[in-house]
């Protein structure tokens, strides 16, 4: 397979998989190129496969600079980067990483709640500023009980409200459609949803429908004693909304693991007590990140030996 011409599109992922890729295929780094067409014009007809994750894909033009491409493999189970239509167009195969990494990803929304609602950022921040001496921290906000509302009780979402269910929060949800099986009571909109929850947590993928699914009026809903959790994309979330709702007052507070324009998250956040800030860090352990490169490894070579694919997505 080592004549096999793949192109790795993010240089986020993690050295093992890079690595496992330059020993198995003939790997062309995007970013080894600083003109991209340069690529694209010397090698974009040997190009069998894409890998990507979720900061980079392969979108409508990558797609059609490379006539020979078969599969484009993300290291990410959110597939946004990716012009799925376009790969079904042209019978393009696309994989992911579901399920390795759901646990991180919940154990990260609920470490975002309690760290948001008991204040666990600052309160390290003020025995380390030698503020203890002077007093104690003031009072925070108890987690346990708090209605929990999940926007996507998928994989990760479900993950999330079994987690949520240990620290007796009532859960509820709101996706397109009503899960017959699930015993969790069901909104049929976000606003509703938003209204009738302390904890608002974003647990979909990033489609054109979820895009800004956090707007004003979920955001007034949610109101002054209501947190919003996002761990989905930034793009769920109408950011400037967010950053006037938390200076004014209108939110209770936010954990965010995910930004519109990452890396740069707005610094009106910076000086705000009730935001937790995290850099996009959902499924980045080592456990987590070694299992999700190798079922990118996994799937690749399944189709090359023309073998099922582990995690098939089109
Ligand atoms: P999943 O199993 O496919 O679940 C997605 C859920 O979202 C489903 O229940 C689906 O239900 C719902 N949904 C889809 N479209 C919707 C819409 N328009 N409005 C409301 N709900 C909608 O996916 P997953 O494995 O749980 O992953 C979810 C997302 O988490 C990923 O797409 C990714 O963006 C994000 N993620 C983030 C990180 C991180 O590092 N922060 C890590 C991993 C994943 P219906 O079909 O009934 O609507």
């Amino acid at each position: 397979m080592g004549s096999i011409g793949v192109l790795l599109v993010s240089h986020q992922v993690i050295p093992y998989l890079e690595q496992e890729l330059n020993k198995r295929y003939n790997l062309f780094r995007l970013w080894d190129f600083p003109q991209k067409s340069q690529l694209l014009t010397q090698h974009g007809a040997s190009i069998r496969a894409v890998v990507g994750d979720a900061f980079a894909g392969a979108d409508s033009d990558l797609i059609e600079a490379l006539p020979k491409l078969e599969i484009v493999s993300s290291f990410s189970v959110g597939v946004d980067k990716i012009d799925l239509g376009k790969c079904k167009e042209k019978g393009i195969r696309v994989t992911n990483t579901p399920d390795v990494l759901t646990d991180e990803v919940a154990d990260l929304a609920i470490g975002l709640m309690l760290t948001l609602l008991r204040r666990i950022c600052e309160c390290d921040r003020y025995v380390r500023g030698g503020n203890w001496k002077h007093g104690d921290y003031k009072l925070t906000t108890k987690f346990s009980g708090k209605t929990v509302g999940i926007i996507g009780l998928g994989r990760i979402g479900a993950a999330i409200a079994k987690r949520a269910e240990g620290f007796n929060c009532p859960i509820s949800y709101y996706s397109r459609t009503q899960k017959q099986e699930s015993k969790y009571k069901y909104y049929p909109s976000v606003v509703e949803l938003a209204s009738n929850c302390d904890i608002l947590v974003v647990a979909c993928p990033l489609t054109e429908e979820t895009h800004h699914i956090i707007n004003r009026e979920v955001i007034n809903a949610l109101g002054p004693k209501g947190f919003l959790i996002n761990i989905g994309r930034g793009k769920h979330v109408d950011e400037p909304e967010l950053v006037f709702a938390l200076l004014e007052g209108r939110l209770g507070g936010a954990g965010l693991d995910v930004f519109e324009n990452e890396p740069h998250v707005p610094e009106e956040l910076f000086g705000l007590e009730n935001v937790v800030l995290l850099p996009h860090v959902g499924s980045a352990t080592v456990e987590t990140r070694t299992a999700m490169a190798d079922l990118v490894l996994g799937n690749l070579e399944a189709h090359f030996l023309g073998k099922p694919l582990l995690t098939p997505l089109v």
